[in-house]
């Protein structure tokens, strides 16, 4: 997978690849503003102040998230790589875009269909207690694992290969949704680009 590097020793907030208002009405240009300039940003922030030192000098995000302890460092960089993640999967609404390549074999294989992978998912996502993020993710025999992990957490601290994610946090939805989580769940499903989660799955040993 590509590795995040420090630019003069500072991570930087990730640039959108759409204008703000393009992901409505699913999520709203009100909650990506806030969810991207002000929540990210809060921990890109908090992750370069936490930085000062030689021990983490010019490694990659992912690096950290792999090796760090339990704390404020791992905190702040699992959730810097969670929503670049999660940020950088999404184009403006389609209705029936599917999964691409290699990557739509490989769920009909082990989930049957697309239908029942989503619902899958959105179970996942729904019964994940307070705040996290569900994710597919694929180990490195491209087998795939629908997963929760609680606040930052992330499956690469897991061996895995993060491919696609929901944020449940509820800063992600709540503006537009309010409780219901669930419905959100289902309408992100508009959002997903399949051509970058099928790239991220081919990538996966890289
Ligand atoms: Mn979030």
């Amino acid at each position: 997978m590509n590795k995040t590097l420090p630019i003069d020793g500072q991570f930087q907030l990730m640039a959108l690849p759409y204008a703000t208002d393009q992901l409505e009405p699913v999520i709203s240009e009100k909650t990506l503003e806030f969810h991207h300039g002000k929540h990210l940003q809060t921990y890109v922030n908090n992750l370069n102040a936490a930085l000062e030192g030689p021990e983490w000098e010019g490694r990659a995000l992912e690096d950290i998230v792999m090796t760090a302890a339990e704390g404020g460092v791992l905190n702040n960089a699992g959730q810097i790589l969670n929503h670049n993640l999660y940020f950088a999967q999404f184009r403006p609404p389609c209705d029936e875009c599917e999964p691409a390549g290699e990557l739509a074999q490989a769920i009909a294989k082990q989930f049957g269909d697309f239908e029942q992978f989503q619902q899958q998912f959105e179970k996942a996502g729904a019964t994940l207690f307070g705040s996290g993020w569900v994710w597919l993710s694929t180990d490195d025999n491209g087998r795939l694992h629908i997963t929760q992990h609680a606040n930052a957490d992330n499956p690469l601290r897991h061996g895995m290969t993060p491919l696609l994610t929901m944020d449940v946090w509820e800063h992600a939805y709540y503006l537009d949704y309010q409780n219901r989580r669930p419905d959100h769940l289902k309408a992100l499903w508009q959002l997903i680009d399949w051509n970058i989660i099928n790239d991220r799955y081919i990538n996966r040993q890289k």
